[in-house]
């Protein structure tokens, strides 16, 4: 009798990455990108508009476009997340240049730590956390417990 062998695609948890860059950190994040890309390329991939279209010509692997982040790009990510559709943010931010949606982008950062969802926000923390073996473990996310701060009106104060 032959068992079946699981392909090795089978045993790598397929997790849902948003890869987004500022203008002066696009060509870093393509660059990182294409080094990656055999590991970027068992994942599902999202990114805001520009970045992902740049990205989707650079990798030659299909991704889930948003608006570009100053039209809405990053609070849509932000959204996903909220929606617990997010795994892992690659997020290249440019601490040089102001943002016209520089609050979008403070948005983004807190609702990543609001629900504990990983953001690399450089090339040396990407290549730690891709080359990560809880990547391919199946390693499960501590989603917090927000019970008591939902409830924080109840009860004790009559409603
Ligand atoms: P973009 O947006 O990919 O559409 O350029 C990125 C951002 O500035 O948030």
């Amino acid at each position: 009798m032959t068992t079946k062998q699981p392909k090795d695609k089978d045993l790598i948890p397929c997790k849902r990455i948003a890869l987004v860059a500022h203008d002066n950190k696009k060509h870093d994040l393509i660059e990182w990108s294409l080094f990656n890309r055999d590991l970027l390329a068992q994942h599902k991939l999202y990114a805001t508009g520009t970045t992902g279209t740049l990205l989707e010509e650079a990798l030659r692997i299909p991704i889930t476009k948003f608006q570009s982040g100053p039209l809405g790009g990053d609070l849509q990510i932000g959204a996903k997340i909220a929606e617990g559709e997010i795994d892992l943010i690659i997020f290249f931010w440019d601490p040089l240049e102001p943002q016209p949606h520089d609050p979008d982008v403070k948005a983004l950062l807190r609702i990543a730590v609001v629900w504990n969802i990983p953001v690399a926000c450089n090339r040396t923390t990407a290549d730690l956390v891709i080359s990560s073996p809880l990547m391919s473990s199946g390693y499960k996310r501590t989603i917090p417990d927000f019970k008591e701060y939902r409830d924080r009106f109840r009860n004790s104060k009559g409603i």
